[in-house]
Parts: C-alpha cells; sequence; structure tokens
C-alpha cells in the first residue's frame, strides 16, 4: 500500500490555551472553513475543559476531537487524572500520547506512553504516539537510537490489529515551537525509518497502512512540501492550529 493508500491525517493542539469560548469560536470558524475538504481527517484537540463544549460544536461536522493526554486506570484514587472511558465519553475519537513536553516537562516515560496506548486502545481511543530527538541527539548522530527507542517502548506488546488503530507523530523537539522545520528531507528520512521499524517489528503489510504524521513548526507555506514526502501522512500542528485560516489553509495543503 502506498501513501495514496493512506488517508491524510491533520491534527491541531491547542496545548493550554483557550478558554471555553475562545474554543468553541475557534471551532466554529475553522468548521465552516474545511466544511468541503473531503479526503482528509480533521482533528482538533483542546483542553480536557473544553471537551465536551468542542464535541458539541463538531458534531455532524467533519471534524474530529482528542484529547491531549490520557491516564491508563478507568477510575480510581488518581487525582487530577482523566481516563479513556471519560474521554470517550466526551466525543474523543483520538488521544495525543507522549508529547514531547509531556516527556520533558511531566516525567513522561517510555513505559507510561506505553500503558495509556493500551488503556487508549482498549477503550476504542485511536492514540497519536509522539516520538522525536531532542537537538542534541540530532547532533550527535543519536536521532535513529532515539526513536527506535520511543517508538519500540511506546508500542510494546500491541498486535498488528492495535497498531493498525494508531498513529505515529514524528515530531523532531528542536523544531517543536521554535520556527525551525525539518527540511522534508529530514522528515521522510525519519519518517521511512519508523516504517522499517514497523516492517521489521510486524510486516510490511501492517508497516505500509499505519499514519505517519509529522509536526513542528507546520504552516500553510511548508505544508504542501512535507506532505509531497512519500512517508509522510499528514501534521501535528501546534502554534498554527491557534488561528481558523492557518490550520484550514495547512488541512488545504495537504490534500
Ligand atoms: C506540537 O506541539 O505538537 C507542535 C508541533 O508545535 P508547533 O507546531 O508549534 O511547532
Amino acid at each position: 500500500m502506498g501513501r495514496a493508500m493512506r488517508r491524510p491525517i491533520i491534527a491541531g493542539n491547542w496545548k493550554l490555551n483557550n478558554t471555553i469560548s475562545e474554543a468553541v469560536a475557534l471551532t466554529t470558524a475553522l468548521k465552516s472553513l474545511v466544511t468541503h475538504c473531503t479526503g482528509v481527517e480533521i482533528i482538533v484537540a483542546p483542553t480536557f475543559t473544553a471537551l465536551a463544549a468542542i464535541g458539541d460544536v463538531i458534531k455532524d461536522s467533519n471534524v474530529l476531537l482528542a484529547a491531549q493526554d490520557v491516564y491508563w486506570e478507568d477510575s480510581g484514587a488518581f487525582t487530577g487524572e482523566v481516563s479513556a472511558p471519560m474521554l470517550k465519553d466526551v466525543g474523543c475519537d483520538y488521544v495525543i500520547i507522549g508529547h514531547s513536553e509531556r516527556r520533558q516537562y511531566f516525567g513522561e516515560t517510555n513505559e507510561s506512553v506505553n500503558q495509556k496506548v493500551k488503556a487508549a486502545l482498549s477503550h476504542d481511543l485511536k492514540p497519536i504516539i509522539c516520538v522525536g530527538e531532542q537537538l542534541e541527539d540530532r547532533e550527535r548522530g543519536r536521532t535513529d537510537t532515539v526513536i527506535e527507542n520511543h517508538i519500540t517502548g511506546g508500542i510494546a506488546d500491541l498486535s498488528a490489529a492495535e497498531l493498525l488503530s494508531s498513529v505515529i507523530a514524528y515530531e523532531p523537539v528542536w523544531a517543536i515551537g521554535t520556527g525551525k522545520t525539518a527540511t522534508p528531507a529530514q522528515a521522510q528520512e525519519v519518517h521511512s525509518l519508523i516504517r522499517k521499524l514497523l516492517t521489521d517489528a510486524y510486516s510490511d503489510e501492517v508497516a505500509s497502512q499505519i499514519r505517519i504524521q509529522y509536526g513542528g513548526s507546520v504552516k500553510p507555506e511548508n505544508a504542501a512540501e512535507l506532505m509531497a514526502q512519500p512517508d509522510v501522512d499528514g501534521a501535528l500542528v501546534g502554534g498554527a492550529s491557534l488561528q481558523a485560516e492557518s490550520f484550514a489553509e495547512i488541512v488545504k495543503n495537504s490534500i
């Protein structure tokens, strides 16, 4: 299966931004700008507090809902956490897991990523599993080792069917929020490495169906050339997803 058979997937990670009313206004504007965008999956990931309101706004539209994190237990004495059944209940289809900011500031590890991925899948939530090297890793020639470590740790023990319900997001940490985008060739090189790792761990058939997003300063101006790479199937967008117009442009430039 080639790139043409994998449906592009563009997700906006709003991080710690937007009150409920701001989030509703942003989503309402986005929804009308992308009404006619078919053949691409469009996802927004607001904060937990805005999920229910955004779930209402996107009902019966082509925009899907994601959370930015999930805990692996379903319920219990885990103050401050939100579980997969709760995210499903509020209308999420996807959940971002292992974002580099969570790894960097909140102690996320490959093990916790893997537990969260399994919890999400067991409740029919599709994980967007983030992997990516730091600048220092790249400069020391350790990019491949870090990516292999994040991939093997994050997807440990998943069946082929579970993997096929997952999305991988390659986000070089040095490109997130910095305005420095990986070149299309740099992105392609790592995406193709990820596909090779999945081929070795599963099969060519499985690896060729998995969608791999690129993330790191994606903007309307660079989305098309990134998406033109044979193993780039979409984008995980931070800053540029906070404006309806720029996010909609990225969606349009990815089809
Ligand atoms: C992100 O946080 O996932 C991201 C890619 O951010 P930005 O687009 O702002 O670099």
